[in-house]
C-alpha cells in the first residue's frame, strides 16, 4: 500500500499486514497566492507545473507497479499514479469522497460556488494542465488526451459518500455506495449511564485533530458547559491537554463510533467520513473545516439542515453559541434524522462487499480493455449531450409560450400556446453539468410563473447545483418566494406612463411596479434586474426612477431586425436602421456561434446556440450553421440577425 503519511497508515493499519511504502508525491516549487479555483488549477498548485517534477513521479508509480506486479489499483487521489496505471495498462478502480474526483466534464467544476468566475480562467488552466499531462503521456508512446477529464473517464469510479454530501452532487450518472470506513480494533467508549443523578443534558462527540486551529476553541466552549459530557477523540492529543480540560474525556485514538452515535447528540468533527457515519446514525454535526474539500462538503451538509460548519475563530459568533443553538434546536435534530431514515440501508460492509465485485472484474478482465487511450466517443459520454453545454455558462429554458400580456413586439404571442412537458424539461436538466457556476434561467416567450410546475422546476435546477433565475413581467410575484428560491429576477418594465404600457401590451403596470418594490426589499438590488426594449419611448424617466431606487442592472435591448421577429412591428422607426435589408454581412461570424456564450432550449427541447431563432424550418443543428457560415452562406433562420458580421 502506498501511502503519503507512513506515521498514520502504521498506526490504523500496523495490525493488518500490509507492505507500506510513502507513495511518490509532488511538491510546487512556486509560492501561490491564491487557493485553486478548480481541480485542474488545485493540480496546478501541487506541482503538476513542472514537467519534470511530474515526469519523476510518473515514473516512481511506474517503478513500484512493475516491483509489486499489481494486477490492479484502487486509488483514492493519486492521478500520477492514474497516469502511470494507464502507461502501465493496469486496470484502475477509482473510490473517494467526490472532491478527489470531480464530475468529468470540460472545464472541471469550481471550486467557488460562491463566486462567478469568467469560464475563461477554467480552459487556460486547464489547457496548462493537459499540456503537462500530455508532455508525459506521449514521451512514452501513449496516445494525447483530448480533455483532463479523460484521464479518469476510462476507469470506474466509486462515490463513498452519499449524492447530498458530495462537493459536486448530486450527479445523475454517479455510483454512490456510501461510506466504506471502518478503523478496525478501536476500542469501545461508552457514556454514562442516563438518569444517573446530575447527569448531563447532552452528550458530545469529537473527533478532530489538535492541529485544526477551531480545535482548542471548541475544547474551551465545553469544558465550561456542565451540562454536556463530552467525549473527545483526537489521535496526537498534545498530553498537556489532559491537565488543561480536565473536565472533558479526552482519549488520543480512534474510538468505536457504532457504539456511542445511538445516544450523541451531537458530533463535532472535520472530516467526511465520520460526517457522513454520524448523519447515517442521525446525529446532526458540526464540522470544522480547515481544508477546501472539508468546506465545500460542509456547504453541503449545512444544505441539508442536518449540521453547520464553524470557520470564524475569533469571530463575532462563538463557538459556543452555535453548539448550544444546534443542542436545543430541533431542525437539527429532525433534519439528521430524516437523513439517516433516507439511508437506512447503507451499510459499510455491503459498500466493501461492491469494491471487491468491481476490483474482481477488473483483475479478471486485466489490461484488455483497462485504461486503454480513450476513443472519441468516451469523451462524448463524459461530456454532457450538445457537446459544448458544459462550456456555455448560461442556459435559457422557454417553460412557456403562455403569457398574461400581450407586448407587441412578442413573437410569442403567434407561436403555439403551451407550457413544456416535464418529460422534456427532465431530459435537459439531466444534461446540464451539476455544480458548474452555470446558470440555468427559466424563461422564454411566455410568463414562466404561468408554468403549473414552475417552482418546482425551480428547485430541480438548485437541486443540480446550478443556480437559477427567470425574466417575469412582474405581475404574479410573490416577493418572499423569489427571494428565497432564486438567485436573481429580471422583470421587464419598458415604460412608466401606465397608459403606454397598456398599449404596448404590458398591463396593470401600478402592481408590477409594487411588485418590483417588494422584490428590491425582500432580494436586495443586487439580485433584481429589469429589461426593457427600446421600441422607440422616451426610456430616460424609467432609468432615471430605478436609479432612485437603486437597481442599477437595467438592460435594455433594441428590437430584433430578424425576419421572423421583424414582421410584428413593421412599422417600429427604431428597427429600420439595423433591419434585415440595411445590414450587410461581412465576416460571416457570430459570436454566439464562435465561443458558446448560451445555449437555449426552446418549448420542444431544441437546442439552439441563442434566442433569436424562432423560425425552425430549416435549421438541423448548431453545427451546420457553423459549416454554412464557413461557406459564406447565411442560414434562413439567422437571416437579418444583428449579431450576424
Ligand atoms: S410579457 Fe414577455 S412573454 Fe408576455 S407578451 Fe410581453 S414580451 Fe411576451
Ligand atoms: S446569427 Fe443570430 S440567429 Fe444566428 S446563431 Fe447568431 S445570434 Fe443566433
Amino acid at each position: 500500500m502506498a501511502v503519503p503519511d507512513l506515521r498514520m497508515a502504521a498506526s490504523i493499519l500496523r495490525k493488518e499486514g500490509f507492505n507500506l511504502v510513502a507513495s511518490p508525491s509532488l511538491r510546487s516549487l512556486i509560492k501561490r497566492t491564491t487557493g485553486p479555483i478548480n481541480y485542474a488549477d488545485m493540480l496546478m498548485h501541487e506541482g503538476w507545473d513542472d514537467a519534470d517534477a511530474l515526469e519523476g513521479a510518473v515514473s516512481g508509480w511506474q517503478g513500484l507497479i512493475r516491483l509489486s506486479k499489481a494486477r490492479a489499483m484502487v486509488f483514492n487521489h493519486a492521478p500520477a499514479a492514474l497516469m502511470a496505471a494507464r502507461l502501465e495498462k493496469i486496470p484502475v478502480l477509482l473510490m473517494g469522497t467526490g472532491f478527489e474526483l470531480p464530475p468529468l466534464r470540460t472545464p472541471l467544476p469550481t471550486f467557488r460556488p460562491w463566486q462567478a468566475l469568467p469560464i475563461e480562467h477554467f480552459l487556460n488552466v486547464e489547457n496548462q494542465l493537459l499540456s503537462q499531462i500530455n508532455k508525459v503521456l506521449t514521451q512514452q508512446g501513449s496516445q494525447a488526451l483530448h480533455h483532463v477529464a479523460d484521464l479518469f473517464a476510462s476507469a470506474p469510479t466509486q462515490l463513498t459518500t452519499l449524492p447530498e454530501l458530495d462537493p459536486f452532487g448530486p450527479r445523475a450518472d454517479a455510483s454512490y455506495i456510501g461510506p466504506v470506513y471502518t478503523i478496525p480494533d478501536t476500542p469501545a467508549v461508552s457514556w454514562r449511564i442516563s438518569g444517573q443523578k446530575h447527569a448531563p443534558r447532552f452528550r458530545v462527540l469529537i473527533y478532530l485533530r489538535p492541529n485544526i486551529p477551531q480545535c482548542e476553541l471548541v475544547l474551551e466552549a465545553l469544558q465550561a458547559r456542565a451540562d454536556i459530557e463530552v467525549i473527545g477523540a483526537i489521535p496526537g492529543l498534545p498530553p498537556e491537554w489532559r491537565t488543561r480540560f480536565s473536565a472533558l474525556r479526552l482519549l488520543d485514538h480512534a474510538v468505536d463510533l457504532q457504539t456511542l452515535l445511538p445516544r450523541t447528540d451531537l458530533v463535532i468533527t472535520y472530516g467526511p467520513g465520520t460526517l457522513v457515519t454520524a448523519l447515517l446514525a442521525g446525529v446532526p454535526v458540526l464540522m470544522l473545516p480547515h481544508m477546501l474539500e472539508q468546506y465545500l462538503t460542509g456547504l453541503k451538509l449545512e444544505q441539508t439542515g442536518a449540521g453547520a460548519m464553524y470557520t470564524q475563530a475569533g469571530a463575532a459568533i462563538t463557538v459556543d453559541s452555535v453548539i448550544r443553538k444546534m443542542l436545543e434546536e430541533t431542525s437539527y435534530l429532525q433534519a439528521a434524522r430524516k437523513f439517516a431514515d433516507r439511508y437506512h440501508d447503507v451499510r459499510p460492509e455491503a459498500a466493501t462487499q461492491r469494491q471487491f465485485e468491481v476490483l474482481n472484474q477488473l483483475m479478471q478482465r486485466g489490461t484488455s480493455d483497462a485504461l486503454r487511450d480513450p476513443p472519441e466517443h468516451d469523451l462524448a459520454r463524459s461530456v454532457p449531450a450538445g457537446g459544448q453545454l458544459a462550456a456555455a455558462p448560461s442556459i435559457q429554458i422557454e417553460v412557456t409560450t403562455i403569457c398574461n400580456f400581450d407586448c407587441f413586439y412578442c413573437v410569442g404571442r403567434t407561436m403555439p400556446q403551451k407550457h413544456m412537458r416535464r418529460a422534456v424539461f427532465e431530459s435537459i436538466l439531466e444534461k446540464l453539468p451539476g455544480n458548474s457556476g452555470m446558470t440555468v434561467s427559466l424563461q422564454g416567450e411566455g410568463e414562466p410563473m404561468l408554468h403549473p410546475e414552475f417552482w418546482e422546476w425551480v428547485e430541480a435546477v438548485r437541486a443540480r447545483g446550478l443556480k437559477v433565475t427567470t425574466i417575469s413581467n412582474g405581475s404574479l410575484i410573490n416577493a418572499a418566494r423569489c427571494a428565497q428560491h432564486l438567485d436573481s429576477i429580471g422583470i421587464s418594465i419598458d415604460t412608466l406612463d401606465a397608459k403606454q404600457a397598456h398599449d404596448v401590451g404590458r398591463y396593470n403596470l401600478p402592481r408590477v411596479l409594487r411588485n418590483l418594490q417588494s422584490l428590491s426589499d425582500a432580494m436586495g438590488s443586487h439580485r433584481l434586474r429589469v429589461h426593457s426594449v427600446d421600441f422607440g419611448q422616451d426610456l430616460q424617466p424609467l432609468h432615471g426612477f430605478l436609479q432612485k431606487m437603486g437597481l442599477r442592472d437595467h438592460i435594455i435591448q433594441p428590437l430584433q431586425g430578424k425576419e421572423d421577429y421583424a414582421r410584428h412591428y413593421p412599422d417600429a422607426d427604431v428597427l429600420h436602421a439595423a433591419s434585415a435589408q440595411s445590414r450587410k454581412v461581412i465576416a460571416y461570424t457570430c459570436s454566439f456561434l464562435e465561443t458558446p456564450k448560451m445555449r437555449y432550449f426552446n418549448i420542444e427541447g431544441v437546442e439552439l446556440p441563442c434566442v433569436f431563432i424562432k423560425d425552425l424550418a430549416g435549421y438541423q443543428s448548431i453545427n451546420k450553421l457553423k459549416e454554412s457560415l464557413a461557406h459564406k452562406q447565411v442560414p434562413n433562420c439567422c437571416a437579418g440577425c444583428r449579431h450576424l458580421q
